[in-house]
C-alpha cells in the first residue's frame, strides 16, 4: 500500500478521518511503514510533552511549528545535504516521574530534562528564579550541558550557538562554554523552541515547556 503521508497521519491521530479512512490508516501503521510509525511516535511525544501540565494548553503555534520542524527534518532527496536537522527526543523528565521515591538527587524545586538527538545529549535544569514579590510572573534559570557520545574531549560541544525561540522570535541566545555548558538566566515561563547549532547539524527541541 502506498504511504498516505504525514498530513494524513496527523489527521488520523487527531481523529479527523472518517471510519473507513481511519481503518486504512490503522492498517497502514500495522503494516509497519517506518516513516509513519516514527511520525506517530514523535507526534504522540510532542502531544504528551505539551499536555504534561494540564493547567496550560499549549498555544497552537507550538504544534504548528513542531510539525513544520518535523517535516523539515525528514530526509529530502532534493535538499542539500550540508545542514542536517535533528529533532531531539525527551528521554527523561523529573516531573514525569514523581514515583521515583528515594532516588531524589535534586532540590525539590528543580526540574530536570534530558534530551537526545543523534550522538548528542542535552541536559537541562530548571530552577525557579528569585521572584519579585510585586510580580506574579514566574521566571526560571535554565542551565544545561550538551555532551556528545563517545567523545572524551569537549571540542564539538564548545562554542555552540543556542537560541530560545518563541512564536518565531529569538528571545534568548547564548554560546556554550568550553565544556558544553550554558545558562539562560531569568527566562519567563512558557513554551519555547530551543535550537542548537552544532556545526553542520541543527538540533531542535520542538516544544520545551519551561515551568
Ligand atoms: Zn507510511
Amino acid at each position: 500500500m502506498d504511504c498516505p503521508g504525514f498530513e494524513r497521519l496527523i489527521d488520523y491521530l487527531d481523529g479527523l478521518l472518517d471510519a473507513a479512512s481511519s481503518e486504512v490508516m490503522a492498517a497502514h501503521l500495522d503494516s509497519g511503514c517506518s516513516e509513519c510509525v516514527t511520525g506517530r511516535d514523535w507526534y504522540e511525544m510532542v502531544i504528551s510533552i505539551a499536555a504534561s501540565d494540564d493547567t496550560v494548553e499549549p498555544p497552537p503555534w507550538v504544534l504548528k511549528r513542531a510539525i513544520r520542524i518535523f517535516e523539515n527534518a525528514r530526509p529530502q532527496e532534493s535538499a542539500p545535504a550540508r545542514i542536517r536537522r535533528l529533532v531531539a527526543s525527551l528521554i527523561f523528565d523529573s516531573l514525569a516521574r514523581p514515583s521515583m521515591a528515594g532516588a531524589r538527587l535534586m532540590e525539590p524545586d528543580d526540574h530536570q530534562l534530558l534530551y537526545r538527538a543523534g550522538d548528542y545529549h542535552i541536559d537541562l535544569q530548571l530552577a525557579q528564579a528569585r521572584k519579585c514579590i510585586h510580580s506574579a510572573d514566574a521566571s526560571f534559570d535554565l542551565t544545561g550541558q550538551i555532551l556528545k557520545e563517545s567523545e572524551y574531549a569537549f571540542e564539538s560541544v564548545a562554542g555552540l550557538r543556542l537560541a530560545l525561540i518563541r512564536d518565531d522570535e529569538t528571545v534568548h541566545s547564548t554560546i556554550t562554554n568550553e565544556i558544553g555548558g550554558f545558562s539562560f538566566p531569568a527566562v519567563e515561563g512558557g513554551f519555547y523552541e530551543m535550537r542548537i547549532e552544532a556545526g553542520e547539524i541543527t538540533i531542535t527541541i520542538a516544544a520545551l515547556n519551561i515551568l
